[in-house]
């Protein structure tokens, strides 16, 4: 294992310069060297060993291109850079912005092993399940009234049925993997802040198991993988009653792992939206659209359709003489959401809406004056010294109320009003 770190590896030779380059061999030198070992240059097998060269490369740069650095070098080697309290390391090139620079961006380099934290470890440390598959379910509100069963295909891998899991043929061996030495795991170097360490991943060659079949030992039926893709007709029972949140669990129908349980598919419950009805708990609200001439006069009839798809009937007013107010709430008992258990339900919440009269409606002159002596009278008159008659505009918004002075900062801004960016540079 080689640890620039620590081993005392001549930085020059790394960088292939003598010990009098200047600086601008050091950066040609530099550049030559890690392209020359860039992991994503190189085939997949040689990509570990390629990263080691690189970052040895980096810190070679790093530490020759700086003056102070190379000159601490020069006189101390590699142990003037090893531990904490290094002398003057504090104003060194940003490593990660020179490779910025070189490779656009360390986007490139996501894939490489060692860079964060890979998950998986030893192979002693495997975990006995296969990984949950978790995944967000919609379902429309409807469904969740009623329960419903729902059927779909899955896609799993399962343990191939011809060499149950093993990847090889019958009477074939596994042979050691000689990359991490049957370990299914390799140390590899990572640059922490400027200095470089070693932690340990997952081996590449042999998949992190320690040991693989030559291709003509392989199973044919996986070749080698120990799991073949299975559709799978999977059904799901969503309880009527259930809500957003709630899980549905199909006990170990997640993805086969040889050697493991096999985890669960569990599914999270999303409720959609619906266009009539909004639900909190097991209650259930709705607004319900009524007529003036309605509202004051009463009527029979069916106001909404429930999520079941039987039409809920009002009879109003339930004593004679009553009126509707616009934003009433009629609350139906027991027309909410099932519980989950039990028979028990919810309540309705009924928002009155009265629906007045639109341009459509063109009622002579006789009939608004009957209208207004069968209609209450309005309140006293207003009392006032000096009343001006002003004109109006019918269609005012509310949304520009308090808009002229948004550039106070105080008040609220309004990002969709595309007028508004055209004022602000006018004033
Ligand atoms: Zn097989
Ligand atoms: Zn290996």
């Amino acid at each position: 294992m080689v640890n620039v770190s620590q081993a005392e590896v001549d930085l020059y030779e790394v960088l292939g310069i003598a010990n009098s380059a200047n600086k601008d061999e050091i950066r040609k030198a530099y550049r030559k060297a890690a392209l020359a070992s860039h992991p994503d240059k190189v085939p997949e097998a040689e990509r570990e060993e390629a990263e080691i060269k690189f970052k040895a490369v980096q810190e070679a740069y790093d530490i020759l291109y700086d003056e102070d650095k190379r000159h601490l070098y020069d006189t101390h080697g590699m142990g003037a850079f090893n531990g904490s309290g290094e002398p003057g390391m504090g104003a060194g090139p940003d490593l990660d912005d020179i490779l910025a620079q070189m490779f656009g961006g360390m986007g490139g380099m996501g894939g490489m092993p060692g860079m964060g934290g890979m998950p998986g470890g030893p192979r002693a440390n495997k975990p006995r399940r296969s990984p949950n598959e978790e995944q967000k379910y919609e379902v429309k509100m409807e469904d969740l009234y009623k329960g419903k069963t729902v059927k779909f295909a899955s896609t799993k891998n399962v343990i191939c049925s011809l060499c149950q899991g093993k990847g090889g043929k019958e009477k074939a061996q596994a042979k050691q993997c000689a990359t991490c030495g049957g370990q299914g795991v390799k140390q590899v170097l990572n640059q922490m802040g400027q200095f470089l360490t070693t932690s340990t991943v997952p081996c590449s060659t042999c998949n992190g198991e320690g040991e693989f079949f030559s291709p003509k030992d392989k199973c044919k039926k996986c070749k080698g993988k120990k799991t073949t893709e299975e559709r799978k007709i999977l059904e799901i029972y969503i309880p009527r009653g259930a809500r957003e949140g709630d899980k549905i669990i199909l006990e170990g129908e997640a993805d086969q792992v040889p050697g493991q349980e096999p985890g669960d598919i569990v599914f999270h419950i999303v409720e959609e939206d619906h266009p009539v009805f909004r639900r909190a708990g097991s209650d259930l609200t709705a607004t319900i659209d009524v007529t003036v001439a309605e509202a004051l006069t009463g009527f029979s009839r069916v106001v909404v359709k429930h999520l079941d798809g039987r039409g809920i009937e009002l009879q109003h007013p339930k004593k004679p003489g009553d009126v509707l107010s616009p934003g009433q709430v009629l609350k139906v008992p027991g027309e909410g959401m099932p519980m989950k258990r039990g028979d028990e339900r919810g309540d309705l919440y009924l928002v009155v809406n009265i629906k007045f009269p639109d341009q459509n409606w063109k009622p002579s002159p006789e009939v608004l004056e009957k209208l207004k002596e069968m209609l209450p009278r309005p309140d006293a008159p207003i009392q006032a010294d000096t009343v001006d008659e002003v004109d109006y505009d019918p269609k005012g918004d509310l949304d520009e109320f308090g808009a002229r002075d948004a550039h106070g900062g105080s008040a609220w801004e309004d990002d969709d009003d595309e007028g508004e960016p055209a004022q602000c540079a006018a004033q």
